[in-house]
């Protein structure tokens, strides 16, 4: 899935980089990097978490009150060194780019980066493809003076970039001597969040996938960067803003049932608030589905599904337990690369607690149920400790199609709901009733308030409708 973070500041900018990378660590734990510059470009990246690769030392290399940084997750192409972001070319003036989200005419537009255009490419990132068009378009261009005229460039090279590049993106970049630039994919399918702050009578600005170090870092909160919008803050700290096209505006539903952390604001809906509509419409449902059955307690599958279950305990009147205790230093299985680890995970990451299960009526609540290798362990760790019986139900609706926007669910057979009913995936469980949300539901939680604009966000994992020019699941199966 990716973080992604780019500051415009009066004042060094690598620590606030490393703290950003910190606050959007769930997004990605593979590798991260930043770059920032002043008279030149400075670059650090590894794999891993942050705190294993920034120290004091290697972070006061980065001098420069601009930049940018990349948390990574698995998404497109192998995953080499090569391929941590930031990426950068030096020509033209040095950029450096950092990206959110996946591409779908990758092939297609490698072939004209490579043969069109006589660029190389040096991995099989699809950022680096972002880059070299970013980059082509701003060399074709001429040498624009002044900050007004660069920004009209921009404006020229990020319409085309729109035109040409289909998917989800969500970009933060730097050019040497010019400023920050950020933009986001006209669907604006990953979000991208703004924010700014007073630093001694001058504005310091931020962009970044999710606003969660905005509190910590000083920052106060100004939206989002809207679908189809290119933002430029120049050296002197001048913003030029422009959205160059409207598009039906899809974001991510999956954001708000697992990826963001709960306490960020995302395309104005606070995710925490949305999760916790996910239990309430859950338990409406349950309750008309079920109204003679009732568990004796309901534990979250830790600890993204924590709030939906808090809710749905309420409205149905049972006794929320923290039965499944979490050991936080092991990562999210979700983002974990192979199954044989995120099957191993599972268990050295959550310890049932007897005394809330054993002789009781268990009612399980996950955020979702993706490959299904989670909650097939989950349920049996609760037998094991002695649950009566089992209910099992996921605030989202069965993932059945994979995800070519960023997120790390590529294949069919992979999506345990992809080919088999409810019943089966019931008994592959070994659960005694299994309930999913409803599409409208999920909807619903997400936009309840109505203080957002989002009409349609997108579901393709669930309804199969991909959302970049309505193409259809075979047809993108051949472009990715
Ligand atoms: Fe999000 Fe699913 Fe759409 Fe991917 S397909 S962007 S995970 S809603």
């Amino acid at each position: 899935m990716c973080g992604i973070t780019g500051i415009y500041s009066h004042k060094p900018v690598a620590p606030e980089l490393y703290e950003s990378i910190i606050h959007l660590q769930h997004r990605g734990t593979d590798a991260s990097g930043i770059m920032t510059y002043d008279e030149r470009m400075h670059k650090e990246k590894g794999m891993g978490l942050a705190r294993d690769i920034f120290t004091k030392d290697n972070l006061s290399l980065l001098t420069g009150n601009i930049g940018i940084s990349h948390n990574r997750y698995p998404t497109h192409g192998e995953f080499g060194h090569g391929e941590i972001q930031p990426v950068w070319t030096s020509v033209p003036y040095g950029i450096g780019m950092a990206h959110n989200g996946q591409i779908t005419n990758y092939d297609e537009l490698v072939e004209e980066v490579t043969k069109t255009e006589k660029r190389y490419l040096n991995t099989t990132s699809d950022t680096e493809v972002i880059l070299h068009i970013f980059a082509e378009e701003l060399n074709k261009n001429g040498n624009p003076e002044t900050s007004e005229e660069f920004f009209d460039v921009l404006c020229d090279v990020v319409s085309t970039l729109f035109k040409r590049v289909r998917g989800a993106y969500s970009i933060t970049s730097i050019i040497v001597g010019k400023g920050l630039v950020v933009f986001r994919d006209p669907r604006g399918i990953r979000p991208l969040v703004k924010g700014e702050r007073d630093n001694n009578g001058k504005k310091d600005y931020i962009f970044a996938s999710e606003n969660t170090m905005f509190y910590s870092m000083g920052y106060e909160p100004t939206g989002n960067v809207i679908p189809g919008e290119l933002i430029y803050v120049d050296n002197d700290g001048k913003v030029f803003s422009k959205r160059l096209v409207k598009e039906e505006f899809n974001p991510c539903i999956f954001e708000y049932v697992y990826f963001a952390r709960p306490d960020a604001l995302l395309n104005d809906v606070g995710v925490y608030r949305s999760r916790l509509r996910m239990g309430q419409n859950l338990a409406y449902a349950w309750m008309k589905k079920y109204p003679n059955v009732t568990p004796d307690i309901v534990i979250p599958a830790p600890s993204t599904a924590n709030t939906s279950a808090l809710a749905f305990a309420h409205e149905i009147g049972v006794r929320y337990s923290e039965g499944l205790y979490k050991n936080h230093f092991i990562g999210r299985t979700f983002i974990m690369p192979g199954q044989e680890e995120r099957k191993r995970s599972v268990r050295h990451k959550l310890v049932p607690q007897e005394t809330e299960i054993r002789n009781k009526k268990v009612m399980i609540v996950d955020d979702s149920i993706v490959r299904g290798n989670t909650s097939i362990e989950i349920v049996k760790m609760v037998k094991d400790f002695g649950a009566k019986e089992v209910y099992f139900v996921s605030a989202c609706p069965p993932v059945q199609h994979p995800c070519f926007y960023g997120v790390d669910m590529p294949t069919r057979e992979e999506l345990i709901a992809s080919d088999k009913s409810e019943n089966r995936i019931k008994e592959i469980l070994g659960v005694d009733i299994l309930m999913y949300q409803e599409i409208d539901d999920l909807v619903e939680a997400v936009t309840r308030r109505g203080d957002n604009h989002i009409k349609t966000p997108c579901m393709a994992c669930l309804d199969g409708h991909y959302v970049v020019n309505g193409r259809k699941v075979h047809e993108l199966v051949k472009d990715v």
